[in-house]
């Protein structure tokens, strides 16, 4: 962040608060936040003083701001774009996406430069880092979900019906992972 977002981040709070900023306070919060993304760290403050009474601090600001990155963060399987797990630089492209989820930009716009949209297999490294709910979630994305009500197109999660869309917690539905085993054990066979 800049001397002159840091005093923006500052007026922003001025405007709940009244407190009167200038460029010593700004250069003393620098110090302490200066390391936070400028618009998240400006949101930040509109959310804590929607929630709290406390006068606002550089701590209170770090902790909005880590725990909004870390939320984005948590939903980014759903988001894991198929790369091509054999070019050079694949896990370079993950980190940009995984920065660009953190920043709460689209994983599109991250992989735009030199992305080839090739369905693929992830590298055995990640696969083994997300565990194996990761490896059925995108086996059972690899065809359309047959069950009634959902029905979401390859590479969509799986969405709950009802008072509200909603994604599931697993990303698919039970009937969803079965259809594509049986897809793959067809594609084993050669029948
Ligand atoms: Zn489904």
């Amino acid at each position: 962040m800049s001397d002159q977002q840091m005093l923006m981040v500052l007026a922003k709070a001025s405007g709940f608060d009244g407190r009167h900023p200038d460029k010593a306070v700004a250069a003393a919060w620098l110090e302490a936040i200066g390391d936070l993304p400028f618009e998240d760290t400006l949101e930040a403050v509109v959310e804590h003083y929607a929630t709290s009474t406390d006068w606002l601090k550089p701590g209170h600001l770090r902790a909005i701001v880590e725990r909004t990155r870390a939320e984005r963060l948590r939903s980014v399987d759903r988001m894991i774009p198929p790369a091509d797990p054999d070019a050079a630089d694949y896990s370079a492209q993950l980190q940009r996406m995984l920065a660009a989820v953190a920043d709460g930009r689209t994983v599109t716009k991250a992989l735009a430069a030199g992305a080839r949209p090739i369905p693929a297999q992830p590298s055995a490294e990640y696969v083994a880092a997300r565990g194996p709910d990761y490896v059925r979630r995108r086996t059972a994305l690899a065809v359309p979900c047959p069950v009634e009500g959902c029905r979401m197109d390859v590479g969509r999660p799986c969405r709950v019906f009802g008072a509200g869309r909603r994604d599931l917690p697993t990303g698919y539905h039970p009937g969803r992972l079965e259809a594509a085993r049986a897809v793959l054990d067809q594609e084993v066979r050669g029948t």
